[in-house]
């Protein structure tokens, strides 16, 4: 892969909206990206496989638990900061993004805001510091846009809770310490449990075969029987809501990063596009590459617009489930166009792995797909408008 030469794009001076803190958090995680990811990535990504050698830096960056209170060892940040580390890291790569995500919103998360105060000193520093790594068990092979049907089951067994069932498609399962995981009790309701590696019938096997998010690795989580200890059941919250309050808090990470990948598929096509000479001139000359062009950086604007606001509202409490839908969808969908778009841009060169383009446009269609599909996001905006769910 080539030197990594990005420079950011700023259309709208939008570094006005951002505090100095925000700008030292984004400018430390962009270059940390630059030293630590961008070298090695491709070839983490072409031999599918997850650098762990990341894991210390994503830490040290704050990645983990950007906005988990310092006392658990969290950055303590607020939301656009948060933001802006999902943005930086996956301008480097989804894949690495998705393991912070996961680390941050859906696992800290639950255990932060649903977990007991043992259950808070036990693990929320150990993840913050990547000592332990975590991940999310909800979707199931029968139950992806709808996890509310959930068939994983615990028993109480008097001194210990039974836990059975399969979890499919988990982000950092195969080489994860501990995984939160969402199961129905015997009246069916569904609660969070820590499961931990080394537990008797608990397996993570291994998903092959992605061409998507190659760099992160993907499992199952199986569970066979499983004897989890009281104390790891979450008390704090149950239902359905529980599981989608993490998610609300990834997906807006996830509008945040996907602004990332886009940045960079259109600094790269732009500077190809200045560079690259045919006809006798460049073809950034050319009004049909300026009219990709043109289209992306306004596209970029109004996703960095949406999430801005998005992040003010969080930080103000009052941002909706059905807002970040809309940010998520609206910025996933348009860093996927621009990634097709760039793509063409570079020719023959833009299948390549000497840049990042055809990476990030695969990596994007997990993107798409995960923390609720395109589809559903739609469905969640319509429903709220109009006030008829049209999905259930
Ligand atoms: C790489 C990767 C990593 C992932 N990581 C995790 C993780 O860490 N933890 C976790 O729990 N899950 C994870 N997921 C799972 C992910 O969240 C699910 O794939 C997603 O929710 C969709 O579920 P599904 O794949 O079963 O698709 P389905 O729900 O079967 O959907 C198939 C299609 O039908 C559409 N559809 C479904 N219902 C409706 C409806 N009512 N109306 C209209 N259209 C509908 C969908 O939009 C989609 O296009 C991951 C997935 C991937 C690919």
């Amino acid at each position: 892969m080539r030197p990594d030469l990005f420079e950011a794009p700023d259309y709208y001076q939008l570094d006005d909206l951002l505090s100095e803190e925000h700008k030292l958090v984004r400018s430390a995680s962009r270059d940390w990206v630059k030293r630590a990811i961008s070298p090695v990535i491709e070839e983490y990504a072409q031999r599918a496989e997850f650098p762990k050698q990341l894991i210390g830096g994503l830490a040290e960056i704050g990645a983990f638990g950007p906005y988990i209170p310092e006392e658990y060892g969290g950055a303590g940040l607020d939301q656009i900061s948060y933001g802006l580390i999902m943005q930086e890291i996956e301008r480097g790569d989804s894949g690495i993004r998705s393991t912070a995500s996961v680390q941050s919103s859906l696992v800290m998360y639950p255990i932060w805001k649903y977990g007991s105060e043992e259950q808070r000193k036990k693990y929320l520093p150990k993840l913050a510091s990547g000592e332990f790594m975590g991940c999310f068990g909800l979707t199931e092979p029968d139950f992806g846009s709808n996890p509310g049907g959930m068939v994983t089951n615990f028993k109480d067994k008097g001194d210990h809770l039974l836990l059975n069932g399969a979890k499919l498609w988990i982000s950092n399962a195969p080489f994860a310490d501990i995984a939160v995981v969402w199961a129905k009790d015997e009246a069916g309701r569904i609660h969070g449990l820590i499961a931990e590696r080394g537990m008797e019938g608990f397996t993570t096997p291994e998903t092959h075969n992605k061409w998507s998010l190659r760099a992160s690795a993907t499992g199952e989580l199986i569970f066979d029987n499983v004897k989890i200890p009281k104390e790891n059941l979450l008390p704090g919250k149950s239902g359905l809501g529980a599981p989608l309050g993490c998610l609300d808090s990834a997906r807006y990470g996830i509008a945040w990063g996907a602004i990332g990948a886009a940045m960079d598929c259109y600094d790269t096509a732009l500077r190809y596009a200045k560079e690259r000479v045919q006809f006798g001139k460049p073809i950034a000359a050319t009004q049909l590459q300026q009219k990709k062009l043109a289209e992306m950086i306004t596209e970029i604007t109004k996703a960095q617009l949406l999430a801005w606001r998005l992040g003010v509202l969080r930080n103000e409490g009052k941002a909706t489930t059905a807002q970040i839908s809309m940010a998520k969808r609206n910025n996933v969908e348009m860093a996927i166009k621009i990634a097709r778009e760039a793509r063409q841009v570079l020719g023959g060169m833009g299948i390549t792995g000497e840049y990042s383009i055809m990476r990030h446009m695969m990596n994007l269609e997990s993107v798409i797909t995960y923390e609720g599909t395109h589809d559903i996001h739609l469905l969640i905006t319509g429903a709220d408008i109009t006030g008829f769910n049209a999905f259930k």
